[in-house]
């Protein structure tokens, strides 16, 4: 059987980790300091769920993470979007709704998929941002929320898995 390809993009502020995820998904690694450059566009994973494969291309920012300078083609036909936040800065979480309301505007389709993802889960005592407002936000746009640690290796299989069961609907 062919296994059915799924683009899935990461965006959110600079810092927040969305590498890290990547990283952390794809090779089991994590780097404390400095960016791990993946170096190339898009990573892929098979995953194979009950009777389906799908191959996961999953896409990162290179740094152009500023709204303007991500490119349409970035995001367009994905079927599933991480939204990532840093849990310790509020700020963070402000941008990552501006990247929902951007990629609304711009490339999505009304069949995508969202996730919410609390990076840096590990920090917890530097939580900045109130969990039941981020509970409003990613219900009001149907978005599976979690919280996720690149660092401690917490959250993200389990939280990629769910996104993919939702596109499969299972
Ligand atoms: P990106 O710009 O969103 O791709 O963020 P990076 O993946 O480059 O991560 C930015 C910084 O945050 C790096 O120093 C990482 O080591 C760190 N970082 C990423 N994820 C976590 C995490 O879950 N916990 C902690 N404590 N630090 C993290
Ligand atoms: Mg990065």
């Amino acid at each position: 059987m062919e296994p059915d390809q799924v683009k899935m993009v990461l965006v959110g502020e600079a810092k927040v980790g969305k590498s890290s995820i990547l990283a952390r998904y794809i090779s089991n690694t994590f780097q404390e300091f400095g960016t791990p450059t993946l170096g190339c566009a898009y990573h892929t994973r098979q995953l194979n769920i009950n009777d389906k494969i799908l191959k996961l291309n999953i896409w990162d920012t290179a740094g152009q993470e500023r709204y303007q300078s991500l490119s349409k083609s970035y995001s367009r036909d994905s079927k599933i979007i991480i939204l990532v936040y840093d849990i310790t800065s509020y700020e963070s979480f402000k941008s990552m709704k501006r990247w929902y309301e951007i990629l609304q505007r711009d490339t999505v389709s009304p069949t995508t998929i969202f996730g919410v993802f609390g990076n840096k889960a590990d920090l917890i005592h530097n939580e900045e941002v109130p969990i039941t407002e981020v509970q409003k936000f990613a219900n009001s746009i149907n978005a599976s929320f979690r919280k996720t640690s690149a660092k401690e290796n917490a959250g993200i299989e389990e939280g990629l898995l769910e996104l993919c069961k939702r596109y499969l609907k299972i």
